[in-house]
């Protein structure tokens, strides 16, 4: 499968990673739009969100404990951070891929900006 989140996942496209466990990995965005500006992927090829099964549910929660973490191990937890997931075309995703923003380190915008 030509997915550039899976090549991330196996090593094949070097990306800056922050944190990975047996089923998640985050990393930095390549074209940051915060000074804190990370992906939080699940190592499993899911496309969107509109395709997370009940049995993928456990892995949204480790999803979010990863968020957690890396919030406060880049100084963001106390600050305030975003969590963002773009779903099909009207949001703007281009990688097929699940994953969610973490955006934090300045005072964000709004939300639709
Ligand atoms: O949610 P959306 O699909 O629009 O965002 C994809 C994100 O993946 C972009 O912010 C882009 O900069 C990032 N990206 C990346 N590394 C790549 C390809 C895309 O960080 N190799």
């Amino acid at each position: 499968m030509d997915c550039i989140f899976c090549k991330i996942v196996e090593g094949t496209i070097p990306s800056k990673k922050v944190f990975e466990n047996d089923h998640v990995v985050a990393f930095h965005d390549i074209q940051p739009a915060a000074p804190v500006h990370m992906l939080i992927i699940p190592k499993k090829h899911i496309a969107a969100m509109n395709d997370v099964a009940e049995e993928d549910l456990p892995l949204i929660g480790e999803i979010h404990q990863a968020a957690l973490q890396i919030a406060r191990e880049q100084g963001v937890a106390e600050s305030g951070y975003r969590l963002i997931n773009n779903c099909g075309k009207d949001s703007g995703q281009v990688v097929f891929h699940l994953h969610y923003h973490l955006l934090g380190g300045e005072k964000l915008g709004a939300l639709n900006a």
